[in-house]
């Protein structure tokens, strides 16, 4: 029988020799509509203070609180967006809108429900508190001039990119989203718009990781299919070396004739690891080349590309996908939490457990009360797409002989964020 000649290592160290060969990509200057859940390269300060004038709180009236209680004439309007250019006199008051700048002389604006406004006067009512500052914003209250209001790390969503509109910015210095190249490998392979030949399959691995690349925040780069021939293989990996921050290929890796790619891996570059004590995902390879010229000389200017190998088999492939380069995009895309979120489940049945690896076994997370349970998808043959279409977790089943009853707690890697199907709703974790 032959062996491989690979060590087989944790998942644990797998991932963590990865993510000390994968660094933050440079920034991008990107603008707010293409920046929602880009990670900020640099510390943001407030060029100015916000507000940038003392505004009104309430729509109302302007006017001199030393004035008390007292009528006082109406002079004119002030408006948000204007500067009318009006100076309340002791006596007089302004009628104002929200957010409109305070006129000179005014030092608090009353409420419009809080005052009677009779032939042209308007007189506050008692007991509101009438005293300097009263509905007014003061400038620099929200955000003060220099002050940081983004921190470079901070993950940008819907109120991060509004802080950035408010000061005036319309790109944000962001990491640059990694271009991951994705290859198919294998003479069995045909598009899924051809007819099959004899022996034949469809290439399902290339849709699927060109989506979880998308998912995680790469951009994908589809580069087709390598046949089983070692020239085209040579040549076609040079190419996506040269176009591809991270490249991906899945096939090629096991024990058979024709797994050509983790020879190829060794005589270019390192291979860091080349199996991962897991099921499914065992003949996960991980490896670094350096990028050629088109004379194949290396080009030193250029860091050396990780290039993940992952196993034929469509869930292996997906498996060891999220396990493995997702984290790299996400650390590539500047994220400091890069691996899968986890939490803990209860068994919803028995699950067998496998002696000789620990495996990620394809679950669907229901909420039931305050707790969640995790049911197996079915046949967790390698092949069966079915038991990945959707799970939304994967459940942690260590390597051990016997099953686990129903009830027990093991952890669960989320596949999908934050929402989870639960009793025909979705919930938040
Ligand atoms: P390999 O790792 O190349 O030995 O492939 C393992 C198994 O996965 C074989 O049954 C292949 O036919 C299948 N396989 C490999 N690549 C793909 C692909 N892109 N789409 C679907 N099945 C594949
Ligand atoms: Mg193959």
């Amino acid at each position: 029988m032959r062996e491989s000649s690979y060590p087989l290592v944790t998942v644990e160290d797998a991932l963590a020799v990865i993510l000390r060969q994968v660094a933050p990509l440079p920034p991008e200057l990107t603008l707010l509509h293409d920046a929602l859940n880009r990670v900020l390269a640099e510390d943001v300060h407030a060029p100015a203070a916000q507000p940038p004038f003392p505004a009104a709180l309430v729509d109302g009236f302007a006017l001199r609180s030393a004035d008390g209680d007292a009528p006082r004439r109406l002079i004119g309007e002030q408006m948000a967006g204007y500067m009318a250019g009006i100076e309340v006199a002791p006596g007089t008051a302004v009628r104002i809108t929200t957010g409109a700048p305070i006129p000179s002389g005014a030092d608090a604006v009353v409420k419009v429900e809080q005052a009677d406004e009779v032939d042209g006067r308007v007189a506050p009512h008692p007991d509101q508190g009438l005293r300097p500052g009263l509905g007014i914003r003061p400038l620099g209250s929200d955000v003060q001039a220099g002050e940081r209001v983004l921190a470079a790390g901070q993950v940008l969503g819907p109120a991060e990119l509004g802080m950035l509109a408010s000061l005036g910015l319309a790109a944000a210095p962001v990491h640059a989203r990694p271009v991951v190249g994705v290859f198919s490998t294998g003479d069995e392979l045909a598009q899924p718009d051809q007819p099959l030949g004899p022996g034949q399959i469809y290439d399902s691995n290339r849709p699927t990781l060109w989506a979880a690349v998308a998912q995680a925040g790469g951009q994908p780069l589809d580069l087709g299919i390598i046949r089983d021939r070692p020239g085209e293989l040579e040549q076609k990996l040079a190419a996506g070396l040269a176009v591809a921050d991270l490249l991906v290929t899945s096939g090629g890796v096991s024990m058979g004739e024709l797994d050509l790619l983790k020879p190829l891996l060794e005589r270019w570059g390192v291979v860091h690891f080349g199996r991962v004590l897991m099921k499914p995902g065992k003949p996960m390879t991980f490896a670094a080349l350096p990028v050629r010229s088109a004379d194949g000389a290396i080009d030193p200017a250029r860091p050396a590309r990780p290039i993940f190998a992952l196993p034929g088999n469509p869930v292996s492939s997906l498996v060891t996908f999220q396990l493995f380069v997702r984290p790299a995009i996400r650390r590539s895309l500047g994220h400091q939490a890069a691996g899968l979120p986890q939490i803990n489940a209860v068994l919803g049945h028995e699950f067998r457990l496998d002696p000789e690896r620990p495996e990620f076994h394809r679950v669907t997370l229901r909420r039931e009360g305050g707790r969640f349970v995790a049911v197996s998808t079915g046949s967790q043959a390698s092949s069966r797409l079915l038991s990945a279409s959707g799970a939304n977790g994967l459940l942690a089943l260590e390597q051990a002989a016997g099953v686990l009853p129903a009830g027990v707690e093991r952890p669960v890697l989320l596949l999908d964020d934050v929402w989870l199907s639960g009793d025909g709703k979705s919930c938040k974790v």
